[in-house]
């Protein structure tokens, strides 16, 4: 069964039939209906190439950069992945992906054993109390609440939402998830994730502090629950604003009552996969220097382009022209860019030069992991010519 790339839900059982794409969401069904549209083509300066010149002149680039930044990386397959960090160890160049603006932080914490963390598959057999703490999944993982969450009747929780599970809605506004806590559920609106964080710590004092009421009661729910999970988004991390110590507090002391797990939610389909491989290899998960063997804050890519610190940058299945801030692409347009990607994007416009990949899921097939560690092998709908593997490997190859 074809499995969706479209973010880190990697649903897997996607049927196409007569050209109709079912069980995807509307952003999965759009992947898959629209993926012969829109394709990149082997591009140097703005002019058609063929595929062999676009390879070679990427190479003679990368082979004479000074300071390389490779960046993206977040769609593509572990294997490709694996070769992409290679090259960078080659050229002694910085690495990062979309994790050092997302959620990075917190993989990097699960890694390191600082927070508890289990599988979706559990949480859908087991889970009581699920928290989405600055995260809407409505909008962002459309299928996470009916694959994996609060709708699934399976293991012990066969009497689904209605009874079997308590839904928790933390955000900064009534955002589309916080619309279904009604029955069984609550949403706390929040002006400082820290205030509900000490609300939360204060109960478990035997104290009242600020949102007790909820906070008692959510205490409660879980201890009658025995196996909660915590999804946390990126309200939580920029609400956290890099202390996250209380909140690591709070999920060890909630374990000290009952079992309180963390998945980080919503981010692109194998971000995890690039945090992991980063991780094995360096004892980091992004912003990585390969010529001073560390990671910090000032090699991110979007810090990198800004303090002018790279010569060349090599992009792989990334937009940063559509996702970046506009000072920044202000700043990539004078760098020499080498893009790797499927897809014509604003990027491939003012790339130097133009690779055209595969789309994984699609035509190229690979490993990628779900947001909660878990391995998928994603099979293709058929094989593209060249994938990003294929491209990378034959780069590391010419490249010196
Ligand atoms: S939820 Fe994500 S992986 Fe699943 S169909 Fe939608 S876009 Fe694809």
């Amino acid at each position: 069964m074809p499995t969706c790339t479209g973010c880190s839900c990697l649903c897997p059982d996607i049927v196409i039939k007569d050209s109709k794409v079912f069980n995807a969401c509307r952003k999965g069904s759009s992947i898959f209906r629209h993926c012969r549209e829109k394709r990149a083509e082997p591009m140097i300066s703005g002019k058609k190439v063929d595929f062999g010149r676009a390879l070679e002149k990427a190479s003679e680039i990368i082979s004479s950069s000074e300071k390389l930044a490779i960046y993206g990386l977040d769609t593509i397959p572990l294997e490709a992945q694996g070769v992409a960090i290679k090259l960078a160890e080659r050229k002694k160049a910085y690495i990062d992906d979309n994790s050092s603006f997302c959620l990075g932080d917190f993989v990097e914490m699960i890694l390191k054993g600082i927070l508890p963390t289990t599988t979706l598959d559990e949480v859908r057999s087991n889970a009581y109390v699920i928290f989405y703490w600055g995260t809407d999944p409505y909008n962002s993982l459309s299928r996470h609440l009916s694959l994996y969450t609060y709708y699934p009747r399976a293991g012990k929780r066969q009497r689904g939402y209605e009874e079997d599970r308590y839904l928790v809605v933390v955000d900064v506004r009534k955002s589309h998830t916080a619309k279904l806590a009604k029955k069984n559920a609550k949403f706390i609106k929040v002006d400082s994730d820290e205030d509900l964080i000490e609300g939360f710590i204060s109960t478990m004092d035997g104290k009242a502090g600020k949102y007790y009421e909820e906070t008692g009661r959510i205490i409660k729910k879980m201890q009658r629950g025995k196996f909660n999970v915590i999804f946390g988004g990126l309200g939580l991390k920029y609400g956290l604003n890099g202390n996250y110590e209380k909140f690591v507090e709070m999920v060890k002391r909630m374990n000290e009552l009952t079992q309180v797990y963390f998945i980080p939610a919503g981010f692109h389909a194998n971000m995890r996969g690039f945090n992991e491989l980063m991780f094995e290899k360096t004892g980091f998960v992004n912003r990585y220097s390969f010529e001073f063997r560390k990671s910090a804050p000032k090699y991110e890519f979007s810090e990198l382009v800004r303090s002018d610190s790279i010569d060349v940058a090599l992009i792989i299945g990334s937009d940063p022209v559509n996702s970046l801030p506009f000072d920044v692409v202000q700043k990539l347009r004078k760098k020499r860019l080498v893009l790797i990607d499927p897809k014509f994007s604003l990027t491939s416009k003012i790339a130097e030069v133009v690779i055209p990949s595969a789309i994984t899921g699609i035509d190229q097939g690979g490993t990628m992991v779900r947001s909660d560690g878990v391995k998928m092998k994603i099979d293709p709908l058929w094989e593209a010519e060249w994938n990003d593997e294929s491209i990378l490997k034959e780069l590391l190859e010419e490249v010196r």
